[in-house]
């Protein structure tokens, strides 16, 4: 069985960036399903593995493009910190979801500087090429309810 859209495939998979350092990773865990087609992953990936099959092995460079979109400054703002209602103290790191113009973005502080706040909306990896080594360990048909909701579901799906 060749991956393609509505089927669902399993990969095991390292990430790293430009200089080699590994981003993320499946080795010691589970390989990811994911539902072909639905951009449950990023599209360039999901692009380089459309009609791989088991026991396929590739390497891919994604561009930002394909991948987590370029940086963009303009998500970055610095707002008062009396605007953070209902957190007892915003510290560096922290996360929020936000709805803008773009959909629902999480949003990081990245800086505190007296009442100023540094957020940035930009995807942790945007304007970051993404080299993925990738090894296909299992497609299979996706059942109706995934395919209704868009998404795989696996033994952590609560719904
Ligand atoms: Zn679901």
């Amino acid at each position: 069985m060749k991956i393609s859209p509505q089927l669902v495939a399993s990969i095991h998979y390292t990430l790293k960036n430009d200089e080699g350092e590994v981003l993320d990773s499946s080795e010691g865990q589970e390989p990811l399903d994911y539902l072909h087609g639905k951009q449950n992953i990023v599209i360039g990936l999901e692009k380089a593995l459309e009609g791989k099959s088991i026991g396929d092995k590739l390497s891919v460079a994604v561009s930002p493009e394909d991948g987590y979109g370029e940086y963009d400054a303009s998500l970055v703002q610095q707002l008062p910190k009396d605007m953070f209602t209902g957190v007892d103290e915003v510290e560096v790191g922290m996360e929020f979801h936000a709805q803008t113009q773009n959909g629902m973005q999480i949003i990081e502080v990245k800086a505190i500087d007296g009442d100023i706040v540094t957020i940035d909306g930009n995807h942790p990896m945007a304007g970051q090429t993404l080299h993925f080594d990738v090894e296909v360990t299992n497609v299979r048909e996706a059942t109706a309810d995934e395919l209704e909701h868009g998404h795989v579901h696996g033994p952590d799906c609560n719904h």
